[in-house]
């Protein structure tokens, strides 16, 4: 777990007198272990700053440290993130044992270690009793759960979610809604979601960033946002 800083951030995308500005010198600072949503309309650049502190995205100014570290300089494979997508693409032809495990093969962890990581966030996801299926056996929610279950078996300090629930239904927004609800109380994992959709920022949300435009309108707990007059 670690926190997550951001001072005075900007992003600017390309360069010249037409590059405006799309993050206008953001200032937050997430705590360790805490759940925090970003929302704002579509374009305020929500995912712009959550790509850039998963180090998808260059930073034009400011610093984004995780824990004690500036990581501005850092490749996304060395900040210690895991992010969580709305298009979560599995491997068809892999088991989901597989599918959790593929990344951590790559990064040549152990074999024990890997069917022990895997092991737990099968647990964690309910997933045991599914992992020598393939994805187009699963329903849409146990696709899912795959998904944050290759997130988790990377054991990173920070997840990042970029609008993970955008393309669910409402049944199955709600019911990964709660997963992810569960994954935080059991594993406390400092978080940042981005959403447009302010009920599910009020629903998830410790604190909530309120982005406007590229700048950060409020940043507070869903009663202080909601309650300002
Ligand atoms: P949100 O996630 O809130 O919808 P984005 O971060 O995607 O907003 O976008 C913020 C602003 O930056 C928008 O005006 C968008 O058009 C612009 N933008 C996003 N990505 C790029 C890019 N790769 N090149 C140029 N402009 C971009
Ligand atoms: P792929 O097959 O899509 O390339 P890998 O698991 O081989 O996926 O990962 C490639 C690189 O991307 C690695 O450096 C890994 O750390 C990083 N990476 C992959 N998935 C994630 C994720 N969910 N969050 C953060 N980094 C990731």
């Amino acid at each position: 777990m670690a926190s997550i800083t951001l001072r005075n951030i900007i992003k600017r995308y390309g360069h010249g007198p037409k590059a405006n500005p799309v993050i206008h010198g953001v200032n937050a600072e997430i705590h360790d272990g805490e759940f925090v949503v970003i929302v704002g309309p579509s374009g305020c650049g929500k995912s712009t700053l959550l790509r850039m502190v998963a180090g998808l995205e260059e930073i034009t100014g400011g610093t984004i440290s995780i824990g004690e570290r500036v990581v501005n300089n850092l490749e996304p494979a060395q900040r210690d993130i895991a992010m969580v997508f709305q298009n979560y693409a599995l491997y068809p032809h892999m088991s989901v044992f597989d599918n959790m495990a593929y990344g951590l093969k790559i990064a040549s962890v152990p074999r024990d270690e890997i069917k022990t990581r895997v092991d737990k966030a099968a647990k964690i996801l309910e997933l045991g009793h599914l992992l020598e299926r393939k994805p187009r056996e699963l329903s849409g929610g146990q696709r899912q759960r795959v998904a944050m279950g290759r997130a988790i078996v990377r054991q990173p300090q920070v997840f990042l979610f970029d609008e993970p629930l955008s393309n669910l239904d409402a049944k199955l927004r709600a019911q990964t809604r709660i997963e992810i609800q569960k994954l935080h109380r059991e594993l406390g994992i400092t978080s940042l979601f981005v959403t447009h959709d302010q009920v599910e920022a009020m629903t998830l949300a410790q604190r909530m960033i309120v982005m406007n435009a590229g700048n950060m309108e409020q940043f507070g707990t869903p009663e202080e946002v909601y309650h300002t007059p």
